[in-house]
């Protein structure tokens, strides 16, 4: 509690639950601020729109792929021979869809990741979005990043801050929370058993507990009735039976109607005898699961390179669904030793002065190789197997803003925040998806994540201590020209 106080004095008085458990407190009682920047971050308002419109393509786009077993096998059974996460995920793949599902409802709720990229047109300096990463399981940070739009409101309110001096700024609102909570709420509706609650399977320490609880008490807000229950992953295999119809059961009598997945999305999660049994319980039951196993699939990196182009997306959406999508799509390469383009993305690894990212097939933070660490890393891998599992992907050029990070370091010192920091945001939108087979029944879009990181580093996560969690001041653009206007103090006449 201590931290808390001394870390947040100007937002004591702003109960949000806006708060991170840290392994160096004290306990799990004890929690700290989340990261957070001082001011909105800024960007174009013409990009964010982009982005926000691509959303119900990338639903869609997700949707025909998780549908598509044929090609998940196809795309993802080379990177399965030598990693035994996404062959564990297949063969459960299989063996659901094999047995005939027992619930066809599938829903997902997906956050797609954006950086603003710089780059030259016609002598000028501008700016384009760059997709980063499409998340589909376990997507975070909803609610906190509603809160932090709050936040900021509140602070500049507070400490009077002048809205800024330019026109057609505005901070949109953010109702990334409440399309979370709406689509658990719609999933509910379609099991069709008003009886039912939701599970919301966790990990065994949540750092994050509080972003998850808040989706609970959204969905409290809207549709008291609902009920929820959270249990560990590592619990699961003493808890749960599948019924006569399939019906997922916890404990004694709960029949579960929706399973909520906020773990299960990294190898460690599944260091446990039972886990992969407990998984294909899940699946095989009648709950509808958020993700279902297919939906988790879509989300692998694999298909981001495999789909970068318009051509390969028009197999799977319509062609103006596959322009916009190829448009914010950066350049990608496949690096195994199996095909040409392998070879051809390898030498690009190996001899390019180019800025790359070298990715393995994870999610999660802490698995990326950057820039020059690519080179000896494709040559400690170049005989082996291996490669197969990795992507090679153009890196985003993003600009500089200036803006305060105020991250667990600085709990102490106070001083540093007289200077303010180079960062930068990474954008988030986050989509809601439910389909009956490939029948899509609700495609949804709404809500944003932006979260900052200093310059120079090069992972962006919040939970993982490198990014904090800001709101979106949307400053109109002359055709996405790299304006000076992207600081924050400029906004604010700091
Ligand atoms: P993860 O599943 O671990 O979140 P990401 O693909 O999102 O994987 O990569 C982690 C972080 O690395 C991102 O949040 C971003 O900050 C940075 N990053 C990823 N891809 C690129 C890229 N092409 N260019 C620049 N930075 C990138
Ligand atoms: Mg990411």
């Amino acid at each position: 509690m201590q931290t808390l106080t001394t870390h947040s004095r100007h937002v004591q008085q702003f109960p949000t639950g806006l708060v991170l458990r840290y392994r160096h407190l004290i306990n799990d009682n004890h929690v700290a601020h989340i990261p957070f920047t001082l001011f909105p971050s800024p960007f174009p308002k013409s990009l964010y729109k982009e982005c926000l419109e691509i959303q119900p393509s990338v639903n869609t786009l997700m949707t025909k792929i998780a549908n598509d077993i044929d090609f998940i096998e196809e795309t993802l059974s080379p990177i399965a021979q030598v990693d035994d996460f996404t062959r564990n995920l297949l063969k459960l793949n299989k063996i659901v869809q094999k047995e005939g599902l027992a619930q066809p409802i599938i829903s997902c709720i997906i956050r797609a990741d954006y950086m603003l990229d710089k780059y030259v047109c016609d002598s000028q300096n501008k700016l384009r979005i760059r997709q980063v990463e499409m998340n589909a399981i376990a997507s975070s940070m909803s609610a906190h990043s509603h809160n932090t739009h709050s936040l900021h409101k509140y602070l500049r309110s507070k400490y009077k801050l002048s809205d800024p001096e330019q026109a057609n700024v505005m901070y949109p609102e953010n109702q990334s929370l409440a399309l979370v909570a709406q689509g658990l709420i719609e999933a509910f509706n379609l099991y069709k058993n008003g009886q039912a609650h939701v599970l919301v399977v966790t990990e065994e320490r949540s750092l994050n507990f509080s972003d998850q609880l808040l989706v609970e008490l959204e969905v409290h807000k809207i549709r008291p009735d609902i009920r929820f229950v959270r249990r560990r992953f590592v619990d699961l295999p003493e808890l749960i039976t599948l019924g006569p119809n399939k019906e997922l059961i916890l404990g004694d009598s709960k029949e579960i109607g929706v399973v909520y997945y906020r773990y299960g999305y990294d190898p460690t999660n599944y260091n446990f005898r039972e886990a992969w049994d407990v998984r294909l319980t899940l699946e095989r039951s009648r709950a509808i699961k958020c993700p279902s196993i297919n939906y988790h699939l879509s989300g692998a990196k694999k298909f981001q390179q495999v789909l970068h182009d318009q051509k390969q997306l028009e197999r799977f959406v319509d062609h103006y669904d596959a322009k916009r999508l190829s448009k914010a799509s950066c350049k990608f390469w496949p690096v195994d030793a199996a095909t040409s383009e392998g070879e051809e993305g390898f030498r690009v690894g190996l001899g390019s002065s180019k800025s790359l990212v070298l990715k393995p097939q994870r999610e999660g933070g802490g698995h990326n190789i950057f820039n020059q660490d690519i080179r000896p890393f494709l040559e400690s891998i170049a005989d082996s197997e291996e490669r197969s599992q990795y992507i090679l992907m153009e890196y985003i050029d993003s600009p500089l803003e200036r803006n305060w990070l105020l991250l667990q370091d600085d709990i102490e010192d106070v001083k540093r925040l007289t200077t303010s920091d180079q960062l930068v945001s990474e954008l988030g939108i986050f989509g809601s998806v439910i389909a009956d087979g490939s029948n899509i029944i609700s495609n949804e879009a709404a809500g944003y994540l932006i979260r900052s990181k200093k310059y120079g580093v090069n992972e962006g996560g919040v939970a993982s201590g490198y990014a904090g969690i800001s709101s979106l001041i949307l400053y109109d653009d002359d055709g996405s020209q790299l304006t000076a206007s992207s600081n924050a103090s400029e906004f604010y006449q700091i």
